[in-house]
């Protein structure tokens, strides 16, 4: 099944819009500015729809199936968010227009600030990172200045687990600090003897996941935040994983300093396709003076009945890092996000990670006797398995991942962690229902044994697409969008 190409279904002479007769005088068009050999395909209206609609179709999607992809939290995306970011007031905005007349916006922003704060156990929060590698870059930015501001420029040391995701030890780096790499122990836990050997007056912080990669609770976290802070360090929190701590468990309590989030992660707003997203970031109150500008604050306040208002507005806090994103970051995102609270309230955010913590247990205690699980206890919102057995050696994790696809799957997330070999890191997501995990885990355990009887499936995987492998990166780097089969490798 191969998808005819536009250009394909051309026909000379076909037209699919007819502009009105012009009842204005006609311009003069310079001639250079005119390309006369435009090979445009010539087409009806309805064969590009249908062109582009079967083509839409053809994209795995949170919409149209389970999408264990670990780490990413693909969580389903409840459409009323996407009705109140259409809505009029939101929609039709535009940064520059005065306070006043944006009222609704900032309290929606002054509100999902406190929320934040709240949910993290934070004293500040910042809404404008674009996504959360960019909050990491701001978490970074906010403790070189943190440390700049009390005279400890020595203090460039930024310490990373290998278990990591690679945006950290990448931003420490633009951040111009120095990224040291810090061993895992046997448990899945930062390793506390390598730390300890790093805890000197040249330690600016730590980065930690927690829970981890892995999708394990660090058992001491609260240790490793006690070392760093007694070598005069700050601890950054890459939150990206707080689907599994919501109402349960406050990074700011335990003691972190800094953390962002992922609003298109946690809190439901569509990602994928690389974004747009969100990457708020808390922080401890002694680092609430450097966050960016601006941030949303109430200028006056309201009476207590709420007939008047409170007056919100902007203000830049006295050691403000500056800007990190253009005007107030991506506006839609938090109102999608918002929706999502207001919609689960105090309880339900609770139960959402209950439920993601319990969907992800159940999954691994239904695969751990078919696929090896090397860092094997109670995990919290996603687990590591391995993609490989002693006895099929030709079979890697990516080939039981293409394989999926034929089964109407999404593949997990391969090799990330870098620490478990052949690695597939799987987080169902707390939107799925028992029938959805019972059908992805016996799709994994017939593919586990096809792996040993008819490793040709997997190997020949995916065989329902149009196209099967393709070249990672040349299909992203060298795009092709209108040419002959070639570009297909079936
Ligand atoms: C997704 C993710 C990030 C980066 O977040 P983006 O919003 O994709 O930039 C960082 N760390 C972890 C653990 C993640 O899963």
């Amino acid at each position: 099944m191969l998808e005819p190409l536009l250009c394909d279904l051309s026909v000379p002479g076909r037209v699919g819009f007819r502009f009105p007769e012009p009842d204005v005088p006609l311009a003069e068009i310079p001639e250079n500015l005119v390309r006369q050999n435009l090979p445009l395909p010539e087409l009806y209206e309805v064969d590009v729809v249908r062109h582009f609609t079967r083509l839409s179709q053809l994209n795995h999607s949170i919409d149209t199936g389970f999408y264990p992809l670990g780490s990413c939290t693909m969580k389903y995306n409840p459409k009323l968010n996407e009705e109140t970011a259409r809505l009029p007031g939101f929609a039709h905005l535009h940064p520059m227009q005065p306070i006043e007349t944006v009222q609704g916006s900032l309290a929606l922003m002054y509100e999902l600030q406190e929320w934040l704060k709240e949910i993290g156990g934070f004293a500040g929060v910042t809404l404008q990172p674009a996504a959360g590698a960019q909050g990491e870059l701001t978490g970074i930015l906010l403790i070189r200045a943190y440390f700049e501001a009390r005279g400890e420029t020595q203090r460039v040391k930024i310490l990373v687990p290998d278990s990591a995701h690679g945006t950290n030890p990448a931003t420490s780096a633009m951040s111009g600090m120095h990224v040291i790499e810090l061993k895992s122990d046997d448990r899945g836990n930062v390793d506390l003897q390598a730390l300890k050997a790093e805890c000197d007056e040249t330690l600016a912080g730590l980065m930690l996941t927690n829970p981890n990669t892995l999708g394990l609770f660090d058992e001491n976290v609260e240790e490793v935040i006690r070392m760093v802070h007694e070598a005069g360090g700050l601890v950054y929190g890459d939150g990206a994983n707080m689907n599994a701590l919501l109402g349960i468990v406050r990074p700011g309590d335990l003691g972190f300093d800094v953390l962002h989030y992922n609003l298109h992660k946690t809190f439901s707003t569509p990602h994928g396709g690389g974004g747009p997203g969100s990457g708020p970031v808390g922080v401890a109150a002694h680092l609430v003076d450097f966050l960016p500008a601006p941030v949303v604050t109430i200028l006056e306040a309201g009476d207590e009945g709420m007939e008047l208002p409170p007056l919100y507005g902007l203000e830049s806090p006295p050691k403000s890092i500056g800007r990190v994103k253009s005007f107030h970051g991506h506006f839609g995102m938090m109102v999608r996000a918002y929706t999502y609270m207001r919609v689960y309230g105090k309880e339900g955010l609770r139960k959402v990670s209950e439920y993601a913590v319990l969907n992800a247990n159940y999954l691994l205690a239904r695969l751990r006797a078919h696929y090896h699980v090397p860092y094997d206890r109670v995990c919290m919102h996603e687990f590591v398995a391995e993609g490989r057995w002693p006895d099929a050696p030709d079979i890697h994790a990516l080939d039981i991942s293409k394989r999926l696809m034929d089964y109407g799957f999404h593949p997990p997330t391969n090799y990330f962690p870098l620490i478990v070999h052949e690695s597939l890191m799987i987080e169902p997501t707390e939107t799925e229902s028992k029938q959805v995990l019972d059908e992805f885990a016996e799709a994994m355990i017939k593919i586990a044994s096809e792996a040993h009887s008819e490793p040709e499936l997997l190997k020949n995987a995916p065989q329902i697409t149009p196209v099967g492998r393709l070249d990672e990166v040349k299909a992203a780097k060298e795009l092709v969008l209108c040419c002959a089969v070639g570009a297909y490798n079936r």
